[in-house]
């Protein structure tokens, strides 16, 4: 069947993390089982699942987001036994860091076994395996009975999704039905990596931070800030890239994306320089403030064609410059909304690599038309 915008009437059913019945998920177990694919959400972003015993399945998921073959899939479990099928052996330390970190955003390479089809990995001998924290996603694959392969339930390239209504948007007419389990408390996809190198390294950041992994393996490696002309690149790395998802421009709102960067550019004076660039040729601008040390000068504020999404850390006695965890949280949904309320140009305060800061730059670098 061909995933046209109006193959489907999408249903969304509500599922409350905190009552979980076994009844209420039987609609999506039975769409799974069927070789249907089904939105869901976890604790990262939503994702687009389908079972990887049936290889149907993960055709439409591709063919649902338009997504390229060559880019793989994150298989999800639901438990430690799960992952004994889907890999032929464990790298080094790999069991420990698992133990710790799972559930939750970390997702590890293995290499495959025989079960998991190639279309799931786009071909490569490894597959990408994590066990989400969130319990709805959890109940999901334990009761469908095996694992789900699930990218982001989000047209490719766009940004990722972190409520229902973000997928519904996306998806509409594409899939039969989308669990909303409510928003996805980190709102950044998870931090992807590879213990089968030696040093180990991180492909991707994300909701796990690197700091948290370091402490357990400290001679992790940093392959990527994300950054299109990254000097950080070893060159193998940028020949090859180890995670396919690395070449494809993501993230991406409608409007163009401005990310300041450098922290020199970041006072009023500057900041109002930008701005006053595309009011003066009319534009609808929408800006993402930050940083809870600069005031944002009242005519950005005040300007009607202006819109302003306040992601500064709250409360007087809060002195950090930024909020890493909320702007992590609400950076898709804002710049989705920006989108939605017809911003031509979208400007976005960049914030520090520490903590949350590292995946939140990675995903605006990819977005971004221009840095400064
Ligand atoms: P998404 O779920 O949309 O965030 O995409 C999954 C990410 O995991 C992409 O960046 C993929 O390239 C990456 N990934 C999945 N499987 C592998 C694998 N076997 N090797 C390297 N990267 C992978
Ligand atoms: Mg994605």
């Amino acid at each position: 069947m061909s995933r046209k915008a109006d193959s489907f009437k999408t249903q969304t059913i509500k599922i409350d993390r905190q009552q979980l019945g076994d009844n209420q998920f039987i609609p999506a177990v039975e769409l799974l089982r069927s070789g249907e694919v089904v939105g869901f959400p976890t604790e990262t972003v939503y994702g687009l699942g389908g079972l990887i015993t049936r290889p149907e399945a993960i055709g439409k998921i591709f063919e649902a987001k338009n997504r390229p073959p060559d880019n793989p899939l994150i298989v999800h479990i639901s438990d430690f036994q799960m992952l004994d099928e889907l890999v032929l052996e464990l790298p080094r330390g790999a069991e420990k860091l698992c133990r710790k970190f799972w559930p939750g955003p970390l997702t590890v390479l293995f290499k495959k076994s025989p079960l998991v089809p190639e279309i799931v990995t786009a071909g490569l001998s490894t597959v990408a395996v994590r066990m989400p924290s969130h319990q709805v996603a959890r109940k999901l694959i334990e009761l469908a009975g095996a694992p789900v392969a699930a990218p982001s339930a989000n047209l490719s390239g766009r940004p990722s999704p972190t409520t229902a209504e973000h997928v519904y948007h996306d998806l509409k007419g594409k899939i039969p039905l989308i669990i909303d389990g409510g928003k996805s408390e980190l709102g950044v996809e998870s931090t992807v990596i590879d213990l089968d190198r030696d040093p180990p390294v991180l492909l991707r950041p994300g909701g796990l931070n690197y700091e948290e992994l370091q402490q357990l393996i400290p001679q992790l490696e940093l392959v990527e800030r994300g950054s299109k002309n990254d000097d950080n690149l070893p060159g193998e790395l940028i020949e090859r890239p180890t995670t396919p998802g690395l070449k494809y421009k993501h993230y991406s709102p409608k409007a163009y994306l401005i990310l300041i960067e450098k922290p020199m550019a970041r006072t009023a004076g500057y900041l109002t320089k930008i701005w006053e660039k595309y009011h003066q040729k009319e534009k609808r601008v929408g800006w993402i403030h930050t940083s809870g040390k600069i005031e944002l000068p009242e005519e950005i504020k005040q300007d009607s064609r202006t819109s302003v999404v306040d992601l500064t850390p709250a409360g007087k006695l809060d002195s950090r410059e930024h909020d890493s965890k909320l702007v992590a949280r609400e950076l898709f949904a804002s710049l989705r909304a920006l989108d939605n309320k017809g911003s031509e140009v979208i400007v976005v305060e960049g914030i520090g690599y520490e903590k949350e800061g590292l995946a939140v730059m990675n995903r605006l670098k990819k977005a971004a038309s221009e840095i400064i």
